[in-house]
């Protein structure tokens, strides 16, 4: 049966605030799930799975699926679009206030796979860069423009805080452009699918420091780096400028033209 009639048979009310724009496209759904790489010996950790047709497409080629949802009213819903998987499983929870070390201490190695607004995205992210011991990547759906963010270059607009956070743990790509015509209703803006490999990052020893120093270079875009190093490190300039000399890192450059290798050693220095 039709997602469409069954979303209406629930009597399903979508909220916009939880940014429920789902995908109902079997091609698309097929295609996302080859695009994240996910295969037959794979667990896979769903987040936001809406009326479940990721979720689904998922459970048929991977071994387990472990999706969260934060609305509950979506239950009659979901029992209909999965019955019939044994696989699949759904925990009625947000997933940001899940605790990442006990879900952990019980599951496998696993992929995390989510379609969900902006505003989850972002902290989701950095919740799984900052704390996640056991995922082997990430593949979500965002916004085209936040794609190109999370996938920049130092030095280009789009770079920011979260693009070097992110190549902290892990090298991202963007795997596939959807058009807003795709989701159901439809959004006002077209989206992408990005995919994060982890382990493949630069990698640091203090990661706090590593976080201190690229909050610091992009508290304000329009000053040099050396000027936000003596704001937010309560340096004198001279010794903000030894430390830049120190690092190979030219004294006029602003935050934005560090690459993530840059800010390891930057951050090892400070
Ligand atoms: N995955 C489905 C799809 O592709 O059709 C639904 C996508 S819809 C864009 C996002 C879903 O995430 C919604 O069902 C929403 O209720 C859910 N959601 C939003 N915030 C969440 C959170 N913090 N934890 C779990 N689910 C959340």
């Amino acid at each position: 049966m039709e997602i469409k009639t069954i979303l209406a048979e629930c009597g399903f009310g979508f909220k916009k605030q939880l940014g429920q724009n789902f995908i109902t496209d079997k091609n698309l759904l097929a295609s996302i799930v080859t695009a994240s790489g996910v295969g037959e010996n794979d667990e896979v950790v769903e987040i936001g799975c809406g009326a479940g047709t990721l979720t689904r497409a998922l459970a048929e080629r991977v071994k387990k699926v472990t999706a969260f949802e934060v609305d509950k009213t979506l239950q009659p819903v979901l029992e209909r679009t999965l019955a019939g998987l044994d696989n699949a499983e759904v925990v009625f929870r947000d997933f940001l206030k899940v605790d990442l070390k006990e879900f952990e201490e019980k599951s496998g190695e696993y992929f995390v796979v989510a379609n969900l607004p902006y505003y989850v995205t972002t902290p989701l992210i950095m919740k799984l860069i900052e704390d996640a011991e056991k995922c082997k990547g990430l593949s979500v759906m965002v916004q085209e423009e936040v794609a190109e963010r999370l996938c920049a270059k130092a030095g280009t607009p789009e770079y920011g805080a979260i693009t070097a956070m992110v190549a902290l743990r892990a090298e991202c790509a963007i795997v596939k452009r959807v058009p807003r015509t795709l989701f159901y209703p439809r959004p006002n803006v077209d989206s992408a699918v990005v995919k994060f490999t982890f382990g493949s990052g630069v990698g640091v020893k203090d990661k706090a420091a590593y976080k201190k120093a690229v909050h610091a270079a992009f508290s304000s875009r329009r000053k040099t780096l050396v000027n936000n190093l003596m704001n937010s490190y309560g340096l004198p300039r001279a010794r903000a400028e030894e430390i830049l000399t120190d690092c190979g890192i030219d004294l006029k450059a602003r935050g934005e033209t560090l690459t993530p290798k840059q800010f390891a050693i930057l951050s090892e220095k400070l």
